[in-house]
């Protein structure tokens, strides 16, 4: 067995997965985290007793290995919910996803989308290489979903246009309904589900941060407050602010990559250029404890129109009613920015409770009586032209340092979750 020391960076579920995998084969390793706290994205807050994670942070698994693994750590404190997830337009709630749900739209809205899509599915195969997801909207949904939904939705959310992205992100989650399932969609509310993603997991009891707390309770060499200021990549070690160093053999790193220019110097100056070119959208998280509401089937809510601030609302109540006191509610509510879409973060909670009061969810401002938020800078990922050929440089050149880019911000990927936990997994095979 090597005795080489391995340091891992950011004690998210990306680096204490690696950690606990690592340990449990017997190898050792320490864990860095700048917060005083373990968890990173997949934390949760408690105020004045009501509970909030980093906006919804849902478990959805693919592996059965990832499902037995949070089982094990949550033991009975898991439960499973049927997704409940609603888009808003038109005045009006209808299910989602839209390409599927067309029941209860404007009689001219639906046959639009109706007509659009028959006629996108005499298109045949996308016969292009690499196409733009705008691109792919179209002929895979035809005009009137691009226009009354994915389009809107999707610029709205990521900040740049869909012809600006390409199609790696989604790798099939975005469902694609037979048009028999989209008829039938609009004759009557439809029930069915699509994809990997219908059901989801959630602790009955306490936010989401419990899981990233039980995988650490079986991690040792956890370092909290210990935030990395440098790191000197020629002589393999970690500089942390405040002082203290840790030298290393291997390094996983976890945190933001672009964070990279910023620790490492000198760097080679194309790798420099290629960290810049990397692009995300932040999303700024309101979340809110509201005393009168009643509690909601919904889970959550898309909202495509630009009448309306946030992209999306959840009700944590949906979940857990742990999650807040008796008798009361809350809501997240998230809205996303970027170079591209600045946000003026002063004053924006007029225009929300406006958009509140208009859905009937407050009816006035002392109906609020926590407000919280959360300025989350690398919300995802945009997978633009450019991203692809930079990541493929910085990620080899730091290979060939050995250091191992993992996670969703430390591999620059639209990760969950899972992924990250499986990451952690890989890893440490790899090792
Ligand atoms: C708004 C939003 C909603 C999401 N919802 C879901 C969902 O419903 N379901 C799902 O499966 N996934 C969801 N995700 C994705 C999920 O949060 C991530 O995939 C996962 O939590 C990422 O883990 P990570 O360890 O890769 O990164 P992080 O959680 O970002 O961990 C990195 C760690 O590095 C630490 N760090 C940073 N800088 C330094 C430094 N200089 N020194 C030391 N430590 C440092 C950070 O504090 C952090 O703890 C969501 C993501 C977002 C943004």
């Amino acid at each position: 067995m090597s005795k080489r020391e391995i340091v891992i960076l950011g004690a998210g579920l990306a680096g204490l997965s690696a950690a606990w995998h690592l340990q449990k084969k017997g190898r050792s390793c320490s864990v860095f985290e700048k917060e005083v706290e373990v968890g990173g994205l997949c934390r949760s807050k408690v105020v004045n007793g009501y509970t909030f994670d980093y906006t919804g942070h849902l478990l959805h698994f693919r592996k059965q290995y990832t499902l037995d693994l949070v089982k094990r750590l949550l033991g009975d404190n898991l439960r499973l919910h049927n997704k409940s997830a609603w888009v808003y337009s038109h005045d009006r709630f209808t299910r989602f996803p839209f390409q599927a749900n067309l029941f209860g739209l404007p009689e001219a809205v639906v046959k639009e989308c109706l007509l659009g899509l028959i006629r996108a599915r005499s298109n045949g195969q996308l016969n292009k290489k690499d196409p733009t997801f705008l691109e792919w909207i179209h002929h895979t949904f035809g005009e009137g979903i691009a226009r009354h939904f994915m389009v809107p939705y999707n610029h709205k959310f990521w900040t740049v246009s869909p012809k600006n992205l390409n199609c790696e992100w989604f790798n099939n989650f975005i469902p694609v309904p037979s048009l028999g399932d989209t008829i039938q969609g609009t004759i009557a509310e439809s029930r069915k589900s699509f994809g990997y993603n219908a059901v989801f997991w959630y602790p009955k009891r306490g936010g989401i941060n419990l899981l990233p707390a039980k995988l650490a309770a079986g991690i040792k060499n956890i370092h909290l407050n210990h935030k990395v200021a440098n790191l000197d990549i020629k002589n393999k070690i970690v500089h942390f602010t405040g002082g203290g160093s840790k030298k290393y053999d291997q390094l996983i790193y976890t945190l933001p990559l672009p964070e990279m220019n910023r620790l490492v110097n000198p760097l080679p100056s194309g790798i420099s250029t290629c960290l810049k070119r990397l692009r995300h959208n932040s999303i700024f998280n309101i979340n809110l404890g509201i005393n009168k509401l009643g509690s909601s089937s919904k889970h959550w809510v898309y909202f495509p129109q630009k009448e309306f601030v946030f992209y999306r609302l959840g009700f944590p109540g949906s979940l857990s009613n742990s999650l807040m006191p008796k008798n009361t509610n809350s809501l997240y509510i998230e809205i996303s920015y970027s170079k591209k879409k600045p946000l003026e973060k002063e004053g924006l909670m007029k225009p929300v409770l406006k958009n509140l009061t208009s859905l009937g969810l407050v009816t006035s401002k002392k109906d609020i009586v926590v407000r919280d938020t959360n300025d989350i800078k690398y919300g995802y990922i945009i997978y633009d032209r450019n991203r692809g050929p930079a990541l493929k440089r910085i990620v080899d050149f730091l290979g060939e340092k050995d250091i191992h880019c993992l996670g969703r911000y430390g591999s620059w990927r639209y990760l969950s979750m899972e992924d990250c936990l499986l990451e952690g997994r890989r890893i440490s095979n790899a090792l």
